[in-house]
């Protein structure tokens, strides 16, 4: 079943001197347990789409459902609680804290969570963490760590609010192949064995073969 649809999304970002049309009536639908790549050029448009499907951003045009519900008819309390219990983010640059531990790391989004106490928070982190393959590194910083253990860090941040979606802007860009493909199979592995839908912009053909399905972008719009 859907969790995702977009109807004629239009992005288009506006300045003082340019119009940049970053998304042109994109029509995509992502349903429950898929695990889709998104690749393409630079600049055309793949954050964009990433942001606005994690309701980070709004689009200028079109229609968002989440769940075969439109979010205009989400209050806004509600979208505050999809954005953060519904949606995980990975980031390509993994969007750490470097003067925090690993583990605080990974607790850092549940402080903010109503009916996640302290106790919970820890337990929900190291699980995290263990999952994946980190457990042995919790009092670890960031700067201590390869950029393959940095990323899974970010991975397991997301995974602690136990996410049923993970968007991921490219998550290996920064990383060897070796460390890359460790990544990759870890999305794999949430991805079959626990069904989180997971979309990934990649750069990577090989990595975007071994999701189940991979549209490709250009100016703004799916072209295959
Ligand atoms: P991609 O992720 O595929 O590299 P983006 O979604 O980042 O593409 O950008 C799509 C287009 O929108 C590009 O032309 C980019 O320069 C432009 N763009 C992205 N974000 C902004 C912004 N905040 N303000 C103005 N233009 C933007
Ligand atoms: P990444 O490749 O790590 O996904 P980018 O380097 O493409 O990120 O973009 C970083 C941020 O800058 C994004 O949030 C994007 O929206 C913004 N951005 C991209 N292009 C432009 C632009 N032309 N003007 C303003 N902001 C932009």
């Amino acid at each position: 079943q859907p969790v995702i649809q977009l109807r004629d999304i239009e992005k288009v970002y506006q300045t003082k001197t340019i119009e940049t049309v970053a998304l042109n009536r994109v029509n995509l639908t992502i349903n429950k347990g898929e695990f889709v790549s998104i690749m393409g050029p630079s600049g055309c448009g793949k954050s964009t789409l990433l942001s606005i499907m994690g309701l980070l951003d709004e689009p200028t045009g079109g229609t968002i459902a989440l769940d075969g519900r439109p979010v205009q008819s989400y209050s806004d309390k509600e979208l505050a609680s999809l954005r953060n219990h519904k949606i995980g983010f990975v980031f390509q640059s993994y969007h750490l804290i470097n003067d925090l531990s690993v583990l605080d790391n990974v607790e850092l989004p549940l402080l903010y969570r109503p009916g996640v106490g302290g106790k919970e928070r820890r337990e929900r982190a190291y699980a995290a963490l263990e999952k994946v393959g980190l457990g042995a590194r919790t009092n670890h910083f960031p700067s201590q760590l390869s950029g393959g253990q940095r990323q899974r860090v970010a991975i397991a941040r997301a995974l602690a609010g136990r996410p049923e979606i993970i968007l991921a802007d490219e998550p290996t860009g920064n990383l060897d192949s070796v460390m890359g493909e460790e990544i990759m199979d870890l999305l794999l592995g949430l991805n079959r064995q626990e069904g989180t839908t997971i979309v990934m912009v990649t750069h990577d053909e090989q990595q975007a073969l071994k999701t189940q399905r991979l549209i490709r972008f250009f100016d703004g719009s799916q072209v295959s």
